[in-house]
């Protein structure tokens, strides 16, 4: 077979158009991905809608992509056909550019992005950069693996290099499809995991995913039960509501930390005074490169971790984005391309 389908967008707010394509060679420095499987994630609509500056079109959206290997480029060391890899967010970087001199890969000035500056996941075959490949563990299906390149690393790496050590406390704001996660990670790497949600229905899940404290933002004070529990060391903010995270700034505790994972239009509201008491601060945190998401989707096989999926065929990607986006998704939503 020597075409293939792909699910592009070719305006600024056009609609999705599933297509065929040539499939394509690889060239230097890159492989070719026969996809299995690719997750949608909100991010995606910087591509539908055109909002991501300088993009061009048509364009593949798609940043949580599994698959194989089964075409590799010139140049590539390390990478063979065969290979089960996943590629996230981060399309690869120069390693030759300030940043990346400096290991800070991830603001690699080359500014690789998934779907976004090159074709993604929404398509039966993909290139990918050799630098945006994470080697995916035998234990994990492409279903299982492809949030986990987007909304896991995201999670999983801002929560290991937050500070917080075993027992302390740690919340997670929201439980969508990034939360949800961010509360399993959170218990598994031995924090006292307090999820925040709206409304009480959400507590059992919130438990089974392993929080031992639930408190619900409609009817509680978040700061002041965050508080009670002793002062949050981090709150992951995985919402997008910047009134939501404001509101949790003051259960902060001493050298605590608000985590900035999701993206308000609106500003944060933050006093002084309250950062300077407790030294405490308020930071962003950029998901991760490839190798961090090798270590989560290794972390997520070890300690059993896996997102909540509901699985669409590839030609379905239209109505499988509008449930993503309508926020109704429990809680990533996995295009497949194995239907035929
Ligand atoms: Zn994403
Ligand atoms: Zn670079």
């Amino acid at each position: 077979m020597s075409r293939m389908r792909v699910v592009q967008v070719t305006q600024a707010d056009g609609p999705f158009e599933l297509v065929e394509r040539e499939i394509p060679q690889p060239a230097a420095g890159r492989v070719r991905i026969k996809v299995e499987a690719c997750g949608i994630c909100h991010s995606d609509s910087l591509t539908k809608e055109g909002t991501y500056p300088g993009i061009q079109y048509p364009r593949v959206p798609g940043h949580e992509v599994a698959g194989i290997i089964d075409a590799v480029g010139p140049g590539v060391v390390g990478w063979t056909e065969g290979q089960r890899v996943g590629v996230g967010w981060h399309g690869g970087y120069c390693g030759h550019c300030e940043a990346c001199r400096r290991g800070d890969f991830f603001a690699c000035q080359w500014g690789q992005v998934t779907g976004i500056t090159y074709d993604g996941g929404y398509a039966d075959y993909m290139i990918a950069h050799a630098s945006a490949l994470a080697l995916l563990p035998e234990e994990l299906s492409a279903i299982e693996a492809g949030p986990l390149v987007c909304a896991g690393v995201t999670t999983f790496n801002s929560l290991r290099n937050s500070g917080a050590r075993p027992n302390d406390v740690v919340a997670v704001l929201g439980l969508g499809g990034r939360g949800h996660l961010g509360v399993q990670f959170a218990a598994k790497m031995g924090f006292k995991t307090v999820a925040i949600a709206r409304g009480s229905d959400k507590e059992p899940l919130a438990r089974q995913l392993g929080a031992h404290h639930y408190i619900d933002s409609h009817t509680q004070d978040v700061a002041g039960e965050l508080v009670r529990v002793g002062g949050a060391k981090v709150v992951l903010a995985t919402v997008t509501n910047a009134q939501a995270m404001s509101a949790a700034l003051g259960g902060l505790g001493i050298n605590g930390k608000l985590i900035v994972l999701g993206a308000p239009h609106e500003s944060l509201e933050v006093s002084a005074f309250m950062l300077i008491g407790g030294r405490r601060s308020v930071a962003g945190w950029y998901s991760g490169t490839s190798i961090d998401s090798q270590d989560t989707l290794s972390f997520s096989t070890l300690s059993g971790v896996r997102a909540m999926t509901e699985v669409y065929p590839l030609e379905r990607a239209a109505e499988a984005y509008e449930l993503m986006m309508s926020g109704k998704a429990r809680f990533r939503v996995v295009l497949t391309t194995d239907s035929r």
